[in-house]
């Protein structure tokens, strides 16, 4: 149906939409030279129509993505088809700096653009249309939206972290220890605490001082960091104790997993920030989530198997023995 055709014939459409600021309209013949160009065009380019009709679109406009447009607008002339580009594939078509350009961050006009096909009266393509819209307030809400997104998340992220070592922090972990305990009812899977503590930690201050010692810790924390899974949780419990939830794990498997930490550590040669260079060893205390414990309890129990493993020599795991299970 042929709108303009509807119209009383005092009604000068094609005016009204070469006038229109909200959109661009460019009509291009069979060869590309330019037949119509608006007044939003005109006023966005700096060049009025009159310097531009009958010239080539693409000679006039070396910016324009040549191979892309030309396959648009045969497809339209040809196979009468409309094409559609979104600012977020194409930023833009015709670079135009934005109408606000002191409020937009971006140094050019956002642009959705539709290119479709233009028939004469008879019913045959003459040529095709470029339809521009100026969406740089929408591209520019788009971009805030992401970044304050961004700032939320990795806020929330940075209040889960210790500042030391980028490990998980106490309270992330009084958190997920609950979480991962209810998950763990609920699916009947398995589950170990350990509690790790840096031995004779006090000898590492008292020769390298403070500084040395906040290094070993980092160290520390990006090494069993780096040897755990991701559905394992290493918090910064305290000082120079971390703590460990491992998921899906039960007590036949943990110790040899805590074993491979053990041994990495005591292994781990660490440079100090004077130049020299220390090792230290660590003792682990883990217990199995048994029936009806609460976080309190897996903690407490993790944590006088460390006292053990502490008096047992330390640099050395204990598991905290379970209850026996009575037969009937
Ligand atoms: P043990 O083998 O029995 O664990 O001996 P230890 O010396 O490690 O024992 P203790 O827990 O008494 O000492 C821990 C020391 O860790 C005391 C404290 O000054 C030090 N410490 C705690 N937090 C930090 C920290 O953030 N940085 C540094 N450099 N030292 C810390
Ligand atoms: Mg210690
Ligand atoms: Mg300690």
């Amino acid at each position: 149906m042929n709108v303009a055709s509807e119209l009383p014939s005092e009604f000068d459409f094609s005016r009204v939409v070469c006038d229109l600021m909200t959109v661009g309209m460019v009509v291009v013949d069979r060869r590309f030279s330019i037949v119509i160009w608006s007044r939003f065009m005109e006023l966005n380019s700096g060049v009025r129509a009159e310097h531009l009709v009958g010239k080539n679109l693409f000679d006039a406009f070396p910016e324009l993505n040549r191979n892309w447009l030309e396959k648009k607008i045969k497809s339209s002339l040809v196979l009468k088809t409309t094409s559609f580009s979104s600012w977020q594939q194409r930023p833009y078509l015709f670079r135009f700096k934005p109408a606000n350009a002191e409020m937009g961050e971006a140094d050019f006009m956002h642009q959705n653009a539709s290119i479709y096909p233009v028939y004469d009266s008879s019913g045959a393509v003459q040529g095709a249309c470029i339809a521009i819209q100026d969406v740089s307030d929408l591209a520019e809400a788009k971009v805030m939206l992401d970044n304050t997104m961004e700032q939320a998340l990795s806020l929330e992220e940075s209040s889960h972290r210790d500042a030391l070592t980028g490990v998980y922090n106490r309270r992330f972990f009084d958190e997920q220890i609950t979480r991962e305990i209810l998950n763990a009812r609920r699916y009947n899977w398995p589950m170990v605490v350990a509690m790790i503590d840096v031995d004779h930690f006090k000898r590492i201050n008292d020769s390298f001082g403070h500084p040395g010692g906040d290094e070993v810790l980092r160290r520390l924390g990006a090494l069993l960091g780096g040897m755990l899974r991701s559905s394992d949780t290493l918090s910064r419990y305290g000082g120079e104790e971390f703590a460990l939830i491992l998921s899906h794990i039960d007590r036949m498997a943990a110790p040899g997993l805590l074993e491979r930490l053990r041994v990495a550590v005591e292994r781990m040669v660490i440079d100090l920030p004077d130049g020299r260079q220390t090792q230290i060893t660590i003792s682990m205390g883990a217990a199995q989530l048994q029936d009806g414990q609460a976080p309190g309890q897996l903690v407490s129990r993790a944590d006088e198997a460390l006292y053990a493993a502490k008096h047992g020599g330390r640099n050395r795991i204990e598991f905290s023995l379970e209850p026996v299970a009575v037969k009937v």
